[in-house]
């Protein structure tokens, strides 16, 4: 695999020709805007114009955006944030600037490892998009699944793939937005299949009419979304409707396990399920990873792993009780009369609502914090009948009563700053220890190494929008295993990376 970086863009015929004898290469263009005028003579290179120009779409100033090419990856980065993304990609030193400020020390990325084997722990969107992006860079891999695939949190009948965001430049913002286009790229180049039918984002209240109001005004030519009327928004729906919204006519619903299914299906990938993690340990060359299938134990060796066990994610030894929000939630499943299968778009409000896939509609959904409770409840499902009717009480009225709970329970892994845990992991008694005066002055300036794990990762923490996260933090993970450079702006990486979350419980420890 090559990378191929660029201080403008280039000509798209002679790009295509280079990438037509490396279809897993990475494309890295260094431009702060897309081109205006660029054409091709050659088929490969209109191509390639047609990729740039749908990629373009999702495109909204992130100040680093991915997309997937071919088997590999394209890549834009803003010239102002250049330095500072060489710089946390080690394997990228040599375009390092070394006038950067150094980086906290845990927020650091350690030296890549040579890798051998890779075990991913959870087979979730998390899990299996981290194995896909290992695996298209040929490297194998085997996900250890402790159930069958997607049968937590990733279990829905249907999930929204839409980019809520903020109209302030957040980290949540920069990640969803690159997140959106990377899924979507993801969904295509795999042929996952998935409803093409737009999201619309109501008014439901005077808080979200403002802050779709703001959005919209921010962007006024957006291709991404647009504001549209209560009369425009029913147009879209099929159905009646009581207030407008933002549109959002590239979202999709999918099938989480579908998508699941298609990215384990690399030939690159063993797939073990009904085998769970019991334990890992590092005997001072590999990872030691004891697995229990059934009655048997049986030990698995690897020179990285990746933990993407999602709520379950602290109960392994690397990550033992470090602080994640853990909540419940619940959808339901129904079947459609000939009202509610009128829906042509995908709803979302105070709850949402998928169109008839498969003959049902998926709404949903609750929200339970500090919760433990996975098993389908009847007053969950309550819960969501309810919520609808008070929203679209024609459509409520149409769907066929369950004569017994349908739908799916599972928990949602967050954190106290809803951003995903991504990235390497520290060795945590080691860390308590080297950064304890921490406890007593947050800005205490402590320069010691971090002590890494030897080649031990995490993808999880996606809370409620993992469909859009997920996959392109495994991007970013197979970035930093291999130490090339990451899809993820600096500051995105650094807002993710595990150890703040271990370090918080120094800085904050008189909050418990
Ligand atoms: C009710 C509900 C509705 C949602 N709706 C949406 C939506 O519309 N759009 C959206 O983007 N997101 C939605 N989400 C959030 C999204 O589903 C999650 O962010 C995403 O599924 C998280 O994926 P994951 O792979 O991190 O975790 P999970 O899917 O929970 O996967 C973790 C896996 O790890 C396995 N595991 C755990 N421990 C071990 C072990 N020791 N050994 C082996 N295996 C282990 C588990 O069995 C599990 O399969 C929703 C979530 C819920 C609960």
């Amino acid at each position: 695999m090559s990378t191929y970086i660029f201080q403008e863009w280039p000509q798209a015929d002679q790009l295509a020709q280079q990438l037509s004898k490396d279809v897993q290469a990475e494309v890295v263009i260094i431009s702060g805007q897309w081109p205006c005028h660029q054409s091709a003579k050659t088929y490969e290179g209109k191509k390639l114009l047609q990729f740039w120009q749908q990629a373009k779409i999702y495109w909204q100033q992130q100040p680093v955006f991915a997309y997937p090419l071919n088997q590999g990856k394209f890549t834009l980065i803003h010239p102002e944030v250049y330095s500072q993304w060489c710089q946390y990609n080690a394997g990228f030193d040599q375009f390092a600037d070394t006038s950067v400020a150094a980086l906290k020390p845990w927020l650091q990325m350690p030296a890549p490892l040579k890798v051998s084997s890779v075990v991913i722990i959870g087979a979730g969107i998390a899990g299996a998009a981290t194995a896909f992006a290992l695996a298209q860079r040929n490297i194998s891999v085997t996900v250890i699944e402790q159930n069958k695939i997607a049968s937590a949190a990733s279990g829905n009948h249907q999930g929204l793939l839409y980019a809520k965001i903020s109209p302030y430049p957040t980290l949540q913002t920069e990640l969803l937005m690159t997140g959106y286009g990377y899924s979507l790229g993801l969904l295509n180049q795999t042929s996952s299949p998935k409803l093409n039918c737009g999201v619309l984002h109501l008014n439901f209240n005077l808080a979200e009419e403002l802050r779709n109001v703001k959005l919209a005004e921010q962007c006024p030519d957006s291709q991404l979304y647009q504001l549209v009327t209560r009369s425009q928004a029913s147009t879209l729906a099929g159905i009646k409707l009581s207030s407008g919204g933002l549109w959002w006519p590239h979202g999709v619903t999918i099938n989480p396990r579908s998508l699941i299914k298609v990215l384990l299906s690399h030939p690159l990938i063993k797939l073990l399920t009904h085998t769970r993690v019991k334990q890992l340990a590092h005997d001072g060359n590999t990872w030691q990873i004891v697995c229990q299938k059934e009655q048997k134990q049986h030990i698995l060796t690897a020179s990285h792993f990746v933990i993407c066990a999602g709520a379950q994610s602290n109960l392994l030894n690397p990550l033992f009780d470090w602080p994640f929000k853990i909540i419940g939630g619940q959808t339901t499943t129904a079947v459609p009369g000939d009202y509610a299968s009128n829906l042509r778009c995908a709803l979302s409000g105070s709850s949402y609502i998928s169109p008839v896939w498969r003959n049902k509609m998926c709404f949903g959904a609750t929200f339970h914090p500090n919760c433990s409770q996975v098993e389908l409840s009847q007053a969950d499902e309550q819960a969501n009948w309810q919520e609808l009717s008070n929203w679209l009480p024609e459509l409520a009225e149409d769907l066929k009563p369950n004569p017994t709970t349908q739908g799916h329970a599972a928990l949602r892994c967050d954190t106290y700053d809803h951003l995903p845990v991504v990235g390497p992991i520290g060795e945590s008694k080691l860390m308590l220890h080297t950064y304890e005066k921490l406890k007593f002055d947050k800005n205490y300036p402590i320069k010691q190494p971090c002590p890494w794990l030897p080649g031990a990762f995490v993808n999880t923490a996606h809370g409620s929008r993992g469909l859009a996260t997920a996959p392109i933090c495994a991007e970013a993970i197979a970035a930093a295993i291999l130490g090339v450079p990451s899809p993820l702006s600096s500051r995105l990486q650094q807002g993710m990376h595990p150890n703040r979350l271990l370090i918080r419980t120094l800085t904050h420890y008189r909050n418990g």
